[in-house]
């Protein structure tokens, strides 16, 4: 596995060792959810790459950069034994050197949800996503069905700027009581820690209630809403039953629609999401 700070190496590897690549793009302070994405890769690819890179222009001035987990070693090795051939951990000059003024935005799709709560994210994911996506020119990309909002926006980038490669969307990989793992769970006391399953109760509930014919958008997100506030360390900053490919607030949600959640508990403002498909 080699491990490159340039962009010059990345492309220099790129280059030497051909083949089909498929890329993981991360923050670090990697888990399983993230070790499910390297491994999909693995499976589809010649090669694997991944980054480590908190990336300062997706966090909003009073969020957690500097307190944004990081364990470098612990990364690599986790990403050596899932099988990585590549990985590019620049430092911010390398991504952001001075003079650097350009910017994706991905309009309507950035505005409900993640969006409404952290106005200048998506800019910053997207900006971020596309130099990835220069810089290694993957043939696939891997991203985690954790951040659906996420999923919708690059899907969207993708298209309207043609970059030419697939997007693969992975599975949520749960703690055994349902908490979605996240890198964020670190900032959980014990006590939160033990609060945090309730996101995914909210939505086995709503799930529930789907399946058993409450397919009114209003309702389902009642549903959530009742379970967390049952939940006194739970305080909710959006429940949403959305369309999964617009993500605007569905009033019939008969035909499918993507249950979502941010909800803070101590300092954590954790994320999760159902998908609910009718049956073709
Ligand atoms: P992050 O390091 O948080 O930016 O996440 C890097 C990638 O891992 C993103 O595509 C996430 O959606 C994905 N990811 C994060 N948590 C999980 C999880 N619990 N299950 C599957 N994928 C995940």
């Amino acid at each position: 596995m080699q491990v490159v700070q340039s962009v010059a190496d990345v492309r220099r590897i790129h280059l030497e060792l051909g083949g089909s690549w498929g890329l993981v793009p991360t923050m670090g302070y990697l888990h399983a959810g993230h070790v499910s994405l390297v491994e999909r890769a693995r499976a589809e690819n010649d090669h694997v790459a991944a980054s480590i890179f908190v990336n300062p222009t997706q966090f909003g001035p009073n969020e957690d950069l500097a307190a944004y987990p990081r364990d470098l070693a612990r990364d690599l090795s986790l990403l050596e034994a899932a099988g990585t051939d590549l990985v590019w951990t620049p430092p911010v000059e390398e991504v952001y050197p001075a003079g650097f003024q350009t910017y994706v935005t991905v309009e309507e799709v950035t505005k409900p949800l993640e969006g409404a709560a952290r106005p200048t994210h998506f800019r910053g994911v997207a900006t971020v996503v596309a130099k990835l996506f220069n810089v290694f020119q993957p043939d696939r990309a891997y991203f985690g069905q954790k951040d659906a909002q996420q999923v919708v926006v690059l899907r969207q980038m993708a298209r309207d700027l043609d970059f030419p490669l697939e997007i693969v969307v992975c599975p949520i990989r749960r703690e055994a009581d349902g908490l979605a793992l996240s890198s964020r769970n670190t900032y959980l006391t014990p006590e939160q820690r033990a609060a945090a399953p309730v996101l995914f109760r909210a939505l086995c509930a709503a799930q529930e209630a789907w399946l058993a014919g409450e397919h009114d958008g209003e309702g389902l997100r009642r549903v959530m809403r009742d379970v967390l506030a049952r939940e006194p360390l739970a305080r909710p900053d959006y429940v949403s039953a959305a369309n999964p490919q617009t993500l605007v607030e569905l009033g019939d949600a008969r035909r499918g629609v993507l249950l979502s959640m941010a909800v803070r508990i101590g300092k954590a403002r954790l994320i999760d999401n159902l998908l609910l498909a009718q049956e073709a």
